[in-house]
């Protein structure tokens, strides 16, 4: 049996463990089924973003009417955009890959592997005993029970990458930041689209009336229908019919389009570990326990990233692995703070949080609550951006930024001026004593706090 300092599982954040292990001449093995890299870099954030960044500009041509730009465009070259962000994603793979082969001290296996006793794995017929394990192995959509759905021919975020066609119109079952983004995408490429969301409400992570906005702004180029159940999925000559429940009105209901995107959330990898042959513990959703210090139940073996549940972000995964390399390498004792945690929805609005909702902060704290328009602020007005609007939430007592939440242009930009007051110590004086460039659409963030009263 082989043996290693470091058995790493999973190319993605798990990279940041090896470079480290490496690093401390540690011998690594790292086992990846592919495709390497991980998520991130081949289904999940980059492709998508590649693909929406497109979809933005149509959209922005679309409404430069209200700046008295009349514009039209004249073609919209699908298979184009699609190769684009493959050739991209192919190209990082192969770079990758002559990394992994150059690293001294690594031996990459390619291939799923399990654990098959305590801290050994098995990849491709071969066992490797490591001292230390990180299990990095991510997440994959999951696919809900629902009747007839395996007898069709859905999509997932994964093998959406892979068309070569635009699909007339689509049916999204989700409808959460996957489900958006890529109604976003195909509704701007020119299909037609249908949003089908068991919940009352899209985003379900964001604030409420972020929400509100979103699904009211996306209802001009697709359809959106909240509280219905998909019961049945047929394939039908025209291409696949779902029946829904309607949750509210009661009834049911039917929709036809020529392709359906299954975009319900994620499910964990650790079920293909076989996490109990080393005394592994998952929770009930399947996800593999930690503490705060991103320890298992068994001493010397990690989970990171997607594989824990806590927050599935790549810049939580990334920061999980530096993190946990650090406890275990150098023997820190460091733990995991998730208090100001960004995210962003790269829909049409874009949508960008950090910290706490207003409902979950007056749980815990006495609160004040502010708002302020982006036409508040004087860029703002010169992009006439109507709609967008942000609203902070702030613990009354010390003024410390709890949660602050942006729909509108640039909120993912915007919103890291907050995370980094937020993230060192983050009151609301942190903001206000700066200057802000005058005009510029960062003026949004001091004028939502001068605007914070209690609730
Ligand atoms: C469509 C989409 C868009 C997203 N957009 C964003 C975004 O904009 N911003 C953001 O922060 N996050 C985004 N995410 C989430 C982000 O991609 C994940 O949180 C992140 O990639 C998790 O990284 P990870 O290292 O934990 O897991 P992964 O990157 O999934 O890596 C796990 C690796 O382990 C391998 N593996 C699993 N099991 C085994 C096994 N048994 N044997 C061998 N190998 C195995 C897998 O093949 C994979 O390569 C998006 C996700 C999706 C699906």
């Amino acid at each position: 049996m082989k043996k290693s300092d470091v058995i790493v599982i999973g190319s993605g954040c798990g990279m940041n463990i090896v470079e480290e292990a490496l690093g401390h001449e540690m011998s690594v093995a790292l086992v990846d089924k592919g495709p390497i890299g991980g998520t991130c870099a081949n289904l999940g954030c980059i492709p998508s973003k590649m693909l929406i960044f497109a979809a933005d500009r149509i959209a922005e041509i679309q409404e430069a009417g209200k700046l008295g730009i009349e514009a039209k465009i004249k073609n919209i070259d699908f298979l184009f955009i699609m190769e684009r962000m493959r050739k991209f994603i192919s190209e990082n793979q192969q770079h990758m890959k002559h990394g992994l082969s150059q690293a001294e001290g690594l031996v990459f296996y390619e291939g799923e592997g399990h654990f098959t006793n305590e801290y050994t794995i098995e990849v491709n017929g071969e066992e490797i005993k490591g001292d230390k394990i990180f299990i990095a192995s991510g997440s994959r959509p999951f696919v809900p029970p629902i009747k007839g759905l395996d007898g069709v021919d859905f999509l997932t975020n994964e093998s959406t990458l892979q068309l070569k066609e635009k699909p007339e119109s689509l049916i999204i079952i989700g409808g959460g930041y996957i489900a958006v983004e890529y109604g976003h995408f195909f509704a701007a490429m020119g299909a037609k689209v249908t949003i089908l969301e068991m919940a009352d409400r899209l985003v379900l992570a964001e604030e409420p009336e972020v929400a509100e906005l979103l699904k009211r702004e996306l209802s001009r180029h697709m359809d959106i229908y909240t509280g219905v159940q998909a019961e049945e999925v047929k394939g039908s000559g025209q291409g696949v019919t779902v029946m829904v429940n309607d949750l509210k009105a009661g009834g049911n209901k039917e929709f036809t389009a020529q392709r359906i995107l299954v975009a319900v959330g994620r499910k964990s990898n650790a079920d293909l570990l076989k996490g109990e042959n080393t005394g592994v513990e998952v929770d009930k959703r399947g996800f593999i326990k930690v503490n705060d210090y991103l320890e298992t139940n068994q001493k010397n073996i990690f989970a990171v990233g997607d594989a824990n549940g806590q927050q599935m972000f790549t810049h939580v995964a990334n920061v999980e692995a530096s993190l946990a390399a650090d406890n275990a390498i150098h023997g820190s004792k460091l733990k995991m703070d998730y208090s100001a945690v960004p995210h962003a929805v790269y829909s049409h609005p874009q949508i960008a949080s950090v910290g706490l909702t207003e409902e979950a902060a007056g749980k815990v704290y006495k609160i004040l609550v502010g708002r302020a328009k982006y036409s508040d602020v004087a860029q703002g007005d010169a992009m006439r951006e109507e709609n967008g609007f942000a609203k902070a939430i702030a613990e009354a007592d010390t003024g410390k930024i709890l949660g602050f939440h942006i729909i509108g242009p640039y909120a993912p930009i915007l919103i890291q001026e907050v995370v980094n007051a937020m993230a060192s110590g983050g009151s609301i004086n942190q903001i206000q004593s700066s200057m802000h460039i005058h005009p510029a659409i960062s003026e949004l963030i001091p004028a939502v706090l001068s605007n914070l009263e209690s609730v």
